[in-house]
């Protein structure tokens, strides 16, 4: 049977084009894109597409365009077996990170992909990463259900899950990577599946003990769930020595502040000031969920090892585990949607809900 594959132009590298005046480069027409890539008529897969209007490089990505784009997949999603999303490689690992939390009981392979250097050029990466992700999106299993049911990333080779992916590189190929998580397929001559490390649906039982209080609920299949509100007051700090307290207790202060992620060192530690946790245990006495990511790109958070990190667990800071800073305040936005009571929200932080912890 023929996969039906819807293909959404977001913007970003791979569809732009010279500026023969200022030489910077700027987005340009989706059937120009496809153009250049004669090589699709030969899929037997279907595939219509979508483009934003305009085209965004993704350094504009929002919260707004994030519900659009789910949006986007859940009006179409029983006509289409799998969605590939063409976007800019800047934010693709916030976009795949918050949509892996929006679309709720996923069964269909949402796969992002872009480029490094723009579809018409002659060394493009453009076309491999387009050709197989679509390849990708329309793969199934001898029982007919999809090969990858959930959102990922394809970049120079690899599929990789796209909560677990970070933006590595600016101008290799290579420009992404899963420090914490195998890899789901890798493409050489063939593309390998390691089935052992792709979510099924029916590892994400845990989504469903998350209700929605959305009415959109009742417009989808049980399978598909999506929330769309996402919160967005939350906010990312690095800790770096020499960092001033009153500059802390400003962002602790804020008054609509609901969350913040802390990037701290190492395994997950902060320096002993006093002040610091004082003012840490005052943000968790007023609401503020605060969340410790490491800094290290590779490895997990683990607050009891040192006295350092101790401290922060016993102020209040919830472990980020080995999760990407994308994954956290994606996780927190979308949590945030859903909840207003704090509580709730330390809680599902803590839960695995689509492979993007180890817990
Ligand atoms: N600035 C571009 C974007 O993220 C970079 C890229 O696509 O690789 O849209």
């Amino acid at each position: 049977m023929t996969s039906k594959i819807l293909l959404i132009y977001t913007g970003g590298t791979i569809g732009m084009n010279q500026n023969p005046l200022t030489g910077a480069l700027e987005p340009f027409d989706f059937e120009h894109l496809l153009s250049r890539v004669p090589e699709l008529a030969q899929f037997q897969t279907e595939i219509a597409t979508y483009q934003f209007n305009p085209p965004i490089d993704s350094s504009d990505m929002s919260p707004k365009l994030w519900t659009e784009l789910a949006h986007i997949i859940a009006d179409h999603y029983n006509e289409y077996d799998g969605f590939v999303i063409l976007h800019g490689t800047d934010t693709m690992a916030y976009t795949a990170s918050a949509l892996s939390f929006m679309l709720e009981g996923l069964t269909k392979p949402v796969i992002l992909t872009g480029s490094q250097l723009p579809i018409g050029q002659l060394r493009t990466d453009g076309k491999e990463n387009l050709i197989t992700s679509i390849e990708i999106a329309a793969a199934r299993r001898a029982d007919g259900t999809a090969m990858v049911p959930e959102v990922g990333i394809y970049f120079n080779g690899h599929l990789m899950r796209g909560n677990r992916t970070t933006k590595q590189s600016a101008d290799e190929f290579n420009a992404f990577e899963s420090f914490n998580y195998p890899h789901l397929a890798d493409a050489g001559v063939e593309i390998t599946y390691h089935d052992e490390f792709i979510r099924r649906p029916s590892n994400t039982s845990l989504q469903t003990s998350v209700q929605p209080k959305d009415a959109y609920y009742q417009r989808y299949t049980r399978t598909l769930t999506p929330q769309f509100r996402l919160d967005n007051n939350v906010i990312i700090f690095s800790l770096f020595p020499g960092i001033r307290e009153d500059l802390i207790r400003h962002i602790i202060a804020t008054p609509n502040l609901r969350a913040i992620v802390m990037r701290t060192y190492g395994s997950g530690n902060a320096p002993q000031s006093p002040w610091l946790i004082n003012a840490l245990r005052e943000g968790y006495r007023r609401g503020k969920i605060i969340i410790n990511i490491s800094q290290c790109l590779q490895g997990c958070v683990q607050m009891g090892r040192y006295d350092t990190g101790y401290q922060l667990q016993e102020a209040g800071v919830i472990s980020g585990y080995d999760g990407t800073v994308e994954a956290a305040v994606t996780k927190l936005m979308y949590l945030q949607g859903k909840y207003d009571d704090p509580e709730q929200v330390r809680k599902y932080m803590r839960q695995n809900l689509c492979g993007e912890i180890t817990v």
